[in-house]
């Protein structure tokens, strides 16, 4: 049985081929057994079996995780009332939380058009679109002091959970509650709520600065301070500047050293759009905008310029893949290995796809040096 998952000798290609047909069929699988959920619920054959519901029935007898349960109840009732939801999850235009977040709001009126919107969308999207169809008032700005340490609390568990509710038990709630990741949920077009804990030290902060600012109310301070801190941190990663100092024209790009100058930054990162320009085989681009790198194209190792032309947008994984290729793996693993560090840490500033968003480190955020280019990087090692 384990020989089936020994995969070391399979080429990139066939495993990248298997991949997708395994993810298909997974998939074909996967509505299988949503509709079988979907039946049985509707038949509430889990009473006969001796459950209170059926997502009892799902955790205790079928043992899916609280998660896995919810999901797949949801969109099997949800599918009872639209069944081309199991078409679309079958062939992956939606997947799982997609149908989960969209029912609530899904009517024979809205869908084509909405399910269509939802096509192919991050959770994150897809929560945007809810908030569209479906807009929240605007959350009171407050902060509140948290208990040191929070005692678990008596929840209820899932066998009391009435047969038609499909909500995750409260014990997920609560942990949700206590989570110290933050989460960012959109309201409505243009408007979030975000919710985080915060340091003592940044309460603090936020009140110093909200003294200074009076009148503004606590987004209003919190904005303040992150567009101070983007701008900052933007001018020296990117170049931006409101009042640019010199033009393309006017910048240095000889090939003596490895500085790239704030004009070069600046056009590079507008010409690439913010995002990395790695293309695959297939012609998609890398969609990554976050931990990006200037790469050079003809390494500044072997006398590449510091022109714009030579330059361009490399997320942290890619500018790596190509060092590999330009200079090979043992050659990277070796540099690796001596230590040296090569970019600065990740932003703390994160918002992942899933929406939650870490603002606890904002002010730790450090005017850190400029990434070195990996694909320069041997060329480093050997001339230190
Ligand atoms: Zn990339």
């Amino acid at each position: 049985m384990a020989e089936k998952f020994k995969l070391d000798s399979v080429s990139d290609d066939d495993l990248l081929r298997r991949l997708s047909e395994i993810l298909k069929e997974s998939r074909r699988v996967e509505v299988d057994l949503i509709a079988h959920i979907g039946e049985v619920d509707r038949r509430r054959l889990y009473a006969i079996e001796a459950s209170v519901s059926m997502f009892s029935y799902c955790t205790e007898r079928l043992h899916l995780s609280e998660h896995e349960a919810f999901l797949r109840i949801a969109v099997a009732r949800a599918a009872r009332k639209h069944p081309v939801l199991l078409s679309m999850l079958e062939d992956g235009r939606l997947h799982l939380s997609a149908i989960a977040k969209l029912a609530p709001v899904l009517t024979e009126s809205n869908r084509d058009e909405l399910l269509t919107q939802a096509e192919h969308k991050t959770k994150k999207k897809i929560l945007e679109l809810v908030a569209k169809v479906a807009p929240k008032p605007d959350v009171a700005a407050t902060m509140r002091k948290l208990p040191t340490r929070r005692e678990p609390q008596k929840t209820a568990t899932p066998t009391q959970l009435p047969p038609d509710e499909v909500a995750m038990p409260n014990a997920t709630l609560d942990a949700v509650a206590t989570c110290k990741a933050a989460v960012v949920e959109p309201l409505s077009p243009s408007r979030y709520g975000v919710h985080f804990t915060a340091s003592a030290e940044l309460h603090e902060k936020l009140e110093r600065l909200s003294d200074l600012m009076p009148g503004a109310d606590l987004a209003s301070v919190i904005e303040a301070a992150v567009t101070l801190k983007l701008e900052r941190l933007e001018a020296k990663r990117f170049g931006k500047a409101k009042k640019p100092r010199k033009s393309l024209d006017e910048a240095d790009t000889s090939p003596g050293s490895r500085y790239i100058s704030a004009p070069v930054k600046r056009f590079v990162y507008e010409r690439d759009g913010g995002q990395c320009t790695y293309v695959g085989k297939d012609g998609r681009r890398c969609t990554a905008r976050r931990d990006l790198e200037y790469h050079h194209h003809d390494p500044h190792g072997r006398g590449g310029d510091r022109s714009a032309d030579n330059i361009s947008l490399r997320c942290t994984t890619h500018n790596q893949l190509q060092a590999e290729r330009d200079f090979g793996e043992g050659v990277m693993d070796q540099y690796r290995r001596s230590g040296e560090s090569v970019s600065e840490p990740s932003p703390v500033y994160y918002v992942p796809a899933d929406g939650c968003c870490d603002l606890l480190g904002l002010d730790q955020v450090g005017l850190a040096q400029e990434r070195l280019c990996l694909a320069e990087a041997p060329a480093t090692a050997t001339s230190g």
